[in-house]
């Protein structure tokens, strides 16, 4: 953490209050459809300061621990300045040429966008060099957790896994042939339509159905438990819904952080 001592991580009170009040409207949320299941909320930072993050990991009464971002470049850059307490989540579109660098990153929890053999055995090589030179400086450095991304609405525009035999087979690789990977599950980002048609937690999500086909499907084929493997689907729109329909994680960023500036306006400090 030797970074944060040039960095002015002032946190305005008035931004931090308001930040946690939406975050706690957003747990509140959550645990009235989840009903005392377990539900990870990841709150989406990306394009948001750190003094956002800072200010609800270390100011909220229960701290938020599980923070999630799109940009490689940002989430190494924001992983260099805040506490190692915080837990990383990379959600994405990956790339090959980031592996190495996400890999090595010791508190990122999870990568949700593994589309490929060829990233998932990049993962699991690099992840495995940093866990072999944690070991010898007296650090823990635990598996990479992953998520498979399900392409559900088989938009050209989203990446994601083929549903069916492509899914299965990424899925068999990891959790036979990627030690240092540990599959986690799936995980979709599904159509904007049929989000905005299905925002209640009564109405049925045709993306977030088929994920849960597909879940199904993987683990009686790799003979796990369906419990064993959890879904990560919902956003600031369909969050409920994704969670009548089993999520066991869901992805928040505007109903928590209020709306994200342009990429190209965006600052990791200010
Ligand atoms: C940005 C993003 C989110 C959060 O979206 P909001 O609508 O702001 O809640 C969730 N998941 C992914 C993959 C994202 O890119």
């Amino acid at each position: 953490m030797s970074e944060t001592a040039v960095v002015d991580m002032k946190i305005d009170p008035a931004r931090a209050s308001a930040l946690i009040s939406q975050l706690q409207g957003v747990r509140e949320r959550i645990a009235a459809v989840a009903q005392g299941r377990p539900v990870r909320l990841v709150a989406v930072s990306k394009l948001k300061p750190i003094n956002d993050i800072l200010a609800l990991h270390t100011t909220a009464t229960s701290p938020q621990v599980h923070f999630g971002e799109n940009y490689a470049q940002e989430l190494g850059q924001k992983a260099a300045l805040l506490p190692r307490s915080v837990q990383w989540h990379f959600i994405g579109g990956l790339q090959s040429g980031h592996c190495r660098s996400l890999a090595k990153i010791p508190n990122l929890f999870c990568v949700s966008s593994v589309d490929s053999l060829k990233k998932a055995q990049l993962l699991d090589k690099y992840r495995g060099e940093r866990i072999a030179s944690s070991s010898s400086e007296g650090e823990e450095v635990p598996r990479l957790n992953v998520h498979v991304q399900v392409n559900t609405s088989g938009e050209e525009s989203k990446s994601g896994c083929a549903p069916g035999a492509d899914t299965l087979a990424l899925c068999r690789v990891i959790v036979q042939g990627c030690p240092h990977l540990r599959l986690l599950g799936l995980m979709t980002i599904g159509a904007i339509a049929r989000s905005r048609a299905a925002t209640t937690a009564e109405e049925e999500n045709e993306d977030f159905v088929a994920l849960r086909a597909q879940r199904d499907l993987v683990a009686t084929e790799l003979g796990l438990g369906v419990d064993e493997l959890e879904l990560s689907m919902g956003m600031s729109e369909d969050f409920e819904s994704a969670i009548a329909l089993g999520s066991g994680e869901v992805r928040v960023g505007s109903t928590i952080f209020g709306e994200r500036p342009a990429r190209a306006d965006a600052k990791v400090v200010v």
